[in-house]
């Protein structure tokens, strides 16, 4: 249960940022703006009530409009790897989820685990989400093979990494330095920087993957308001029916 000390917080900062010009979809706030975020900071990035950022807004907006998600039904298991608060906030209002929240070091989740060898059964979940954590992985396609491994065939879910780069994914596993990182990644904490070819690693673990453009779900008037860039993309991630998990990898 949500502590009544945050949410009287988040009602006193939907007063005090009132107005007309932008829409929070995940806390539902009407803002008259959003606030820099970023490094270096980016325009309207945050919002102020709920401190969702342009991904976390694009990610709600998609579940509600593409995908049966808040849809009544039969109870699912949604694993939540790193949970955004605002889009997880949402998601436990949801009757037919069971979510489960994950990460590395918080403890503030259901389970503390490493995403290359989680202690989950095979098969044990409808529904992943797992954004923006695969940069941080050294071994990231282990980690995309856990993801798979423990989404039900058939199961779905949106798995997300920070595309910086035309080029292909660029990764040294030598840079152990932070500073170093920071200098070639742009992230100390980051391991490389993702090219389009993601695609072809999440693929190569066995998911089917749709690339999902903002426009296709969101008009250029809602990108406004949303303060979402039209040329975000959403990777609808999808294990296919009957398939058997792969092999143990060495
Ligand atoms: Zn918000």
């Amino acid at each position: 249960m949500e502590h009544v000390y945050h949410r009287l917080r988040r009602k006193l900062t939907r007063w005090r940022y009132a107005g007309r010009r932008f829409h929070c979809p995940v806390c539902d706030s009407w803002v008259r703006t959003f606030l820099p975020f970023g490094l270096p900071p980016r325009p309207h990035a945050m919002c102020p009530v709920c401190e969702s950022v342009e991904r976390h807004r694009l990610y709600w907006l998609y579940y509600q409009r593409r995908t049966d998600l808040l849809e009544p039904g039969p109870s699912r298991r949604f694993l939540h790897f790193a949970p955004e608060m605002g889009l997880q906030r949402n998601l436990r209002t949801l009757t037919s989820l069971r979510h489960v929240s994950l990460d590395f070091v918080s403890p503030f989740v259901a389970i503390r685990a490493d995403l290359c060898s989680l202690p989950l059964a095979d098969s044990c979940a409808q529904i992943v989400h797992c954004s923006h954590v695969l940069e941080h992985v050294a071994d990231d396609r282990a980690a995309m093979a856990e993801l798979y491994r423990v989404m039900e065939p058939g199961g779905w879910g949106l798995i997300q990494v920070p595309v910086w780069s035309d080029d292909p994914t660029f990764e040294d596993p030598s840079i152990i330095d932070d500073v170093e990182r920071e200098r070639v990644y742009g992230q100390h904490d980051h391991v490389r920087i993702y090219g389009p070819d993601v695609l072809d690693r999440l693929r190569e673990a066995g998911l089917q993957v749709t690339v999902v453009p903002a426009s296709h779900f969101l008009s250029p008037d809602e990108c406004e308001r949303y303060a979402i860039s039209s040329s975000e993309e959403i990777f609808h991630c999808h294990r296919p029916a009957g398939t058997t998990p792969p092999p143990a990898r060495p």
